[in-house]
């Protein structure tokens, strides 16, 4: 059946007619203005043409008699027109006309966007509010952020957002842009979590950019770049650090549960070596006079080895209170020239057994500073029995005193055998004894050292050495002239030939036998 259509009425619109919702005739116009053949079309159900190949985003069933609407199509090669649609009807003949708005291009709207989207750096996509929201544009990178088979680009440009985006329905990323079309807000998250995804959790971030037309948003721009592999890493840095956290706590527990062992077991040393001391004193002071000399000799090498494990006990107990920080000082303001002097004249038989002669040397006659008399005393002595105990027969120590301006420096100077360069800086750490069958004969466990730094800095000061093999070794201590906070309790160290003086040389000075 021929129809006749007024030409005048229809000029402007490329059309297709339609009998009984099939296509009976297509406009030249038409195939220009949707890209598709005659074929594609002709005797196609107008419904199915309208929704699949031109992908109206307009229900053309709605359409009534006599009605022009607004809408998009996409051509064959989807790219999007917008188009005036109009529906008439003569007979039993539906006349769809459809005139293309000429002044919309995608281009010329969204100049900045178009131009962003064919740069493939950042996922990049325009969506026109239809009032669904239909994807009008996209580039590669965008669309490779759907699951299959949305990411290819006949099988996402044109369609609604739910029907790309799969879990879209219910989703945070809904009530996203529900907001968006509300409020009208441009809108940028920084890290955005999607679980809907076949791949399971994604990060993104996003902008997305509102355009407005006359009756609120019309387009929204949006701009996104995937995070998900920054944030898992970022996620598996941070879930390292807490379990190294709970790793140092572990350890840091494990290593003051060895401290309060050591100073245990340190303690319950002492006990019995105080006791067999005790008893040696009481027997030389009770039956010294029956004593026979080889019985003398035997008691002489009980006390000796007595303080021997008494010192190594002492150096533990005060190894163990340093590292538990339950260590405290008692800084009094004293003479440290004379202090100096006096415990360098007082191991001098110990010096003179191996002939070698200490002296001493201050460029100044008098230093008030304020030190723990007996942690000074712990360190000088500790410093001098190694050096009379590495330097051989006829050898030399010097004991120097200076005042430098902020601090007062003490070498003990030697002519022993030395500290080889590779040995000097680990010698200060614990347990740092230089494995020497020279320094084996001496015997000792390498923990004096490290307590004697330990003290020194715990006074403020610095301990260094230089040493050569074969030539000597030279320890310096620096101590800052600090006075203590009373002024007032400035002691002559007159208790200097006092038991406790004596007593800490015959403990230091264990490990040397006198005979
Ligand atoms: P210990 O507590 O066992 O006496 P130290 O910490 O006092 O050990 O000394 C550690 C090691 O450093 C000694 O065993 C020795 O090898 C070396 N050492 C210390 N002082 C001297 C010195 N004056 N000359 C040569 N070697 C030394």
């Amino acid at each position: 059946m021929k129809v006749h259509v007024s030409r005048r009425k229809l000029e402007s619109y490329a059309y297709i007619l339609v009998q009984e919702n099939r296509i009976t005739h297509v406009d030249n116009r038409f195939l220009k203005l949707s890209g598709y053949g005659k074929d594609d079309i002709m005797g196609q159900d107008i419904s199915q043409v309208c929704s699949e190949l031109l992908r109206l985003t307009y229900d053309i069933r709605l359409l009534k008699r006599g009605q022009e609407t607004a809408c998009f199509l996409f051509t064959k090669d989807l790219y999007p027109r917008k188009v005036t649609v109009m529906l008439r009807q003569e007979n039993d003949v539906k006349i769809i006309g459809f005139k293309e708005d000429i002044n919309w291009s995608i281009e010329d709207k969204f100049p900045f966007i178009d131009r962003l989207c064919d740069h493939n750096t950042l996922g990049t996509g325009i969506f026109a509010i239809t009032p669904n929201i239909v994807l009008l544009k996209a580039n590669e990178t965008f669309l490779s952020f759907f699951d299959e088979p949305f990411n290819k680009r006949e099988n996402a440009i044109g369609r609604q957002i739910q029907e790309f985006v799969t879990g879209w329905k219910g989703s945070g990323a809904e009530k996203i842009w529900e907001k968006i079309l509300e409020k009208g807000e441009y809108f940028h998250i920084n890290e955005y979590e999607y679980d809907r995804l076949e791949r399971g959790t994604t990060y993104w971030k996003t902008i997305l950019m509102p355009i407005h037309g006359k009756n609120g948003v019309q387009y929204v721009a949006e701009v996104t770049e995937e995070i998900t592999q920054v944030v898992l890493d970022r996620k598996r840095i941070e879930e390292q650090n807490v379990m190294i956290s709970q790793q140092k706590e572990q350890l840091e527990m494990a290593l003051q549960m060895k401290d309060e062992f050591f100073s245990m077991i340190s303690h319950e040393f002492k006990t019995p070596l105080n006791v067999i001391y005790s008893a040696v004193q009481a027997m030389e002071l009770i039956c010294g006079d029956e004593l026979s000399d080889k019985g003398k000799g035997f008691i002489n090498k009980i006390r000796q080895n007595t303080f021997r494990q008494l010192r190594l006990v002492n150096n533990i107990l005060d190894i163990t209170r340093m590292n538990a920080r339950q260590f405290s000082m008692h800084i009094k303001n004293l003479d440290i020239v004379f202090l100096t002097k006096a415990i360098a004249e007082s191991v001098e038989l110990y010096a003179k057994q191996k002939d070698i002669q200490i002296n001493f040397t201050s460029e100044v006659e008098q230093a008030v500073i304020g030190i723990d008399d007996e942690k000074y005393e712990r360190i000088l002595l500790n410093l001098m029995s190694n050096a009379i105990k590495f330097t051989p027969r006829n050898g030399r120590i010097n004991v120097n005193l200076a005042d430098n301006e902020d601090t007062i420096r003490i070498e003990i100077e030697d002519t022993g055998i030395g500290i080889p360069k590779e040995k000097q800086k680990e010698i200060f750490e614990r347990f740092g004894q230089v494995d020497s069958s020279l320094s084996r004969q001496a015997e000792g466990t390498g923990i004096g050292l490290s307590l004697v730094k330990r003290f020194v800095e715990a006074m403020g000061g610095n301990i260094s050495l230089t040493s050569e093999v074969g030539t000597g070794s030279t320890f310096t201590i620096l101590l800052p002239k600090n006075q203590a906070e009373e002024v007032d309790t400035f002691n002559s160290p007159l208790g200097l030939t006092n038991d406790r003086l004596i007593n800490t040389i015959r403990i230091e000075f264990s490990d040397i036998y006198l005979t």
